[in-house]
């Protein structure tokens, strides 16, 4: 490990590697510090969407340049991380549905981006995997899927080949600070001294910033998802439907989830934060309900201060691997099957949670910090990091170096989320 670096990144999600790749592409004297493998946690958990479609207004051109970047990659790196724009199928038989996601034109015709929204006939033509008939529903045809699995893993390797370091299972402990700005971050291998760090802890982030003073309001949910065995029957790379949602996989077979359905497992964190996560919660809670204490037993949302010259929460807890909740592994596979024929009798080849960390309006935290000169905040991705992670590491590269950023970084600035307005819930 080095002993000293231009800018340290603390996480080896898609939001760090990303970050250090671009900076590292610059010249910078990178270090990325992971307490356990890379992409490890959310980044590698998720179901691969690079999704415009439906996104807020504030997270839209960062989603819109990050398409772009993904489909820049393969071309800088000469490998293939599985991004295509297959495009993104939503059907509906709910009028009322159907009609908001065919307004989200609204939101996108000012950025010189629309959605094809169609009705019965055509459905059943782009449906005709679900051998029934439907309302309507949208195709956002520039919209795409990644592979989750390979993206983290090769984004590091490039890192690596463009003149950065990456240290897997090192733990950031803490950060040194001197004359009121951080010099340095003190890890598990040792001390790396730096001026600038970037804190991609995705679900950690909050209770690191808490380590060092500041307030991130962040919580948590647990999300099952599965896999089943690859199919050479013809069904749509990237759907979504009220009952489940499918995906392509690299491996040719097919993710399974119910959208936005998760458990909330209590914390001390979330208390802490409760009132802050009202709004959201009064928009989602017809998708959540309790779960249970491991989320308390893995302690990334303790309200804990750790030593620095000590084991600290983060080498005990290596990898965030939640239990998946098996009820809703039935369900998401008995409703695939009855939607998609052709998935009838696929075996399951795997079944996982993740947690999803998100902020009180959905919108990520990316920033420097307020009153610590030198600490960036890249987390609280809502749900939509994986998406967006090229088009916010290549944010976090120009904010810390000086460049003219990508896009407008004013709607995630962190201090945003330090006083107590509650902040508009994402729309979408
Ligand atoms: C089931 C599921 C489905 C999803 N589907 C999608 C989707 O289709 N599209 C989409 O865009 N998004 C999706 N998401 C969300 C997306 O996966 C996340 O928003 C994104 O991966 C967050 O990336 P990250 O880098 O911020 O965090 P993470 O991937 O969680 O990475 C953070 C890393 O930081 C490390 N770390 C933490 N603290 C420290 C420390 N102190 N020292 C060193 N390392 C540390 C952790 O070990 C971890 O590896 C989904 C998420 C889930 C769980």
């Amino acid at each position: 490990m080095p002993t000293s670096a231009d800018i340290v990144v603390i996480g080896g999600g898609i939001v760090g590697v990303f970050a250090a790749y671009y900076l590292a592409r610059r010249g910078v004297r990178v270090a990325l510090v992971e307490k356990g493998r890379i992409a490890a946690e959310q980044s590698s958990r998720n179901w691969g969407w690079c999704r415009q479609q439906n996104r807020d207004a504030r997270e839209l051109p960062m989603a819109m340049e990050s398409l772009t970047l993904w489909q820049r990659l393969a071309a800088e790196i000469g490998e293939d991380v599985g991004f295509r724009r297959c495009g993104l199928l939503y059907l509906s038989d709910d009028a009322a549905e159907i009609e908001t996601w065919a307004r989200w034109n609204d939101v996108a015709r000012p950025f010189g981006l629309t959605t094809h929204v169609f009705g019965a006939e055509e459905a059943a033509e782009r449906g005709k995997a679900t051998g029934r008939r439907w309302k309507g529903g949208v195709f956002s045809a520039s919209d795409g899927i990644a592979d989750p699995v390979r993206a983290g893993p090769i984004v590091a390797r490039a890192i690596v080949a463009a003149g950065g370091s990456v240290h897997q299972m090192c733990a950031a402990r803490g950060l040194e600070i001197e004359g009121g700005r951080v010099s340095g971050v003190i890890a598990e291998a040792g001390t790396i001294r730096t001026r600038t760090v970037v804190l991609a802890a995705g679900a950690w982030a909050s209770a690191f910033c808490r380590q060092v003073g500041f307030r991130f309001p962040q919580a948590s949910v647990r999300q099952s998802i599965l896999a089943v065995a690859p199919t050479n029957q013809d069904v749509p790379d990237a759907l979504h439907t009220g009952a489940v949602s499918v995906t392509r996989r690299g491996d040719g077979g097919y993710t399974l989830a119910i959208s936005g359905r998760g458990r909330v497992d209590p914390t001390p964190q979330k208390l802490r934060f409760a009132r802050e996560f009202v709004p959201m919660f009064v928009r989602r809670w017809r998708s959540l309900a309790p779960g249970g204490l491991e989320g308390w037993r893995a302690s990334f949302e303790s309200l804990d201060r750790w030593r620095t010259d000590a084991p600290s929460p983060m080498e005990r807890m290596r990898t965030l691997d939640p239990s998946p909740d098996r009820r809703q592994i039935d369900e998401t596979y008995r409703r695939a099957c009855s939607l998609l024929p052709a998935l009838q009798g696929a075996p399951v080849a795997a079944a996982w949670a993740g947690y999803i960390d998100s902020t009180p309006d959905g919108i990520p935290g990316i920033g420097e910090v307020p009153g610590l000169p030198g600490l960036v905040l890249a987390a609280g991705f809502s749900g939509h990091g994986f998406g967006i992670g090229p088009g916010a590491g290549h944010l976090i590269a120009d904010l810390v170096t000086g460049a003219r950023p990508l896009v407008d970084p004013t709607p995630y600035r962190p201090g945003r989320l330090a006083g107590s307005a509650w902040g508009k819930v994402a729309d979408f």
